[in-house]
C-alpha cells in the first residue's frame, strides 16, 4: 500500500514562492526603494491642448461685422422698415402685409410640396387603401399614430383593414415620415393644414372618417366608378333590402 508523500512545511518567510525567489524578490524591492541617482527626477507634462476644430460653415466677419454694434443697429434699422411698411399698408387698409389674422384669415397660397393634412387614400370601390399594417405608427417619431386593425375573411386579397385610424395633431410634427413608410401609398400629405385650432388638445385627433374625405375623385393617377345610382324600389325589394 502507498503512503501518501510527506510536505513538509515551508520555511518562515518563504510562503507559496519557490526556494531561492525570496532573495530575489527582497533585491527588486531594494532596488526600487532606492532611486538611482543617474535617472533623472519626473517631469509632470502639460495637459495636450488640442487646436479648436474648424467647421466648414463657419462664417468669416470682416472688421465692421466683428465691431457688433454696427450690425446690430442695421438689424433692427431693417425689423423697424418692415413694422412701418406693414403699419402703413394695415393703416390705409392696402393688402400686402406678411401676417395673416389665423385663424380669421386662413392661407391658401401654400407651396405645392407643402405637408399639411393626412389624408387615406381609397381602392376605386371607396374602401381604404390602408392594409393596416402599422408602419407608419412604427417610424412616427413623435408616435401619434393609432391604428386598430380589423380582419375581413371575405376580402382575400386585402384580409386586414383599419377599423380605426386616429392622429393626434397636437404633437405631429409634420416630418412626412409616416407618407414615406408607407407601402400601399395609402397615406398622404396635402399643402393646405388641417383646422387645428382648439383649446382642447383632444380635439385635435384626426380621425379615419375626416381623413378619406378629402374629395377621392380629385386624385387623377386614379380610375374611380362612376357614382352608384339609387335603385329603384322594384330592384331594392328583388335583393331583399326593401321594408
Ligand atoms: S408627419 Fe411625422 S409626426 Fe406626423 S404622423 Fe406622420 S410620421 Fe408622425
Ligand atoms: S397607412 Fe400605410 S403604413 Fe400606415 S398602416 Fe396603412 S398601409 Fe400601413
Amino acid at each position: 500500500m502507498l503512503k501518501d508523500p510527506v510536505v513538509s512545511p515551508p520555511a518562515a518567510g518563504v510562503t507559496g514562492v519557490a526556494f531561492g525567489d525570496n532573495e530575489r524578490l527582497a533585491a527588486q524591492k531594494a532596488t526600487r526603494e532606492r532611486p538611482s541617482p543617474a535617472s533623472p527626477p519626473a517631469v509632470r507634462k502639460a495637459p495636450v491642448r488640442y487646436a479648436r476644430k474648424q467647421y466648414w460653415n463657419e462664417p468669416t466677419m470682416t472688421w465692421w461685422e466683428k465691431a457688433y454694434l454696427p450690425e446690430v443697429l442695421r438689424g433692427l434699422a431693417i425689423t423697424t422698415g418692415i413694422f412701418l411698411r406693414n403699419m402703413g399698408k394695415w393703416l390705409t387698409g392696402r393688402k400686402g402685409a406678411v401676417t395673416t389674422y389665423y385663424p380669421e384669415e386662413k392661407r391658401v397660397d401654400f407651396a405645392p410640396r407643402n405637408r399639411g393634412k393626412h389624408i387615406l387614400t381609397q381602392r376605386p370601390d371607396g374602401s381604404p387603401q390602408c392594409i393596416a399594417c402599422n408602419m407608419c405608427a412604427t417610424v412616427c417619431p413623435a408616435k401619434v399614430i393609432e391604428i386598430e386593425a380589423g380582419f375581413d375573411p371575405n376580402d382575400p386579397a386585402h384580409p386586414k383593414y383599419p377599423v380605426r385610424f386616429e392622429i393626434d395633431y397636437s404633437r405631429c410634427v409634420f416630418c412626412g415620415m409616416c407618407v414615406e413608410a408607407c407601402p400601399e401609398d395609402a397615406i398622404r400629405m396635402q399643402e393646405d393644414v388641417p383646422d387645428l385650432v382648439s383649446d382642447n388638445r383632444y380635439e385635435m385627433w384626426m380621425t379615419m372618417d375626416e381623413m378619406l374625405t378629402w374629395r377621392p375623385q380629385q386624385d387623377v393617377a386614379k380610375p374611380y366608378p362612376p357614382k352608384p345610382v339609387p335603385l329603384t324600389l322594384g330592384e331594392s325589394v328583388k335583393r331583399g333590402r326593401g321594408q
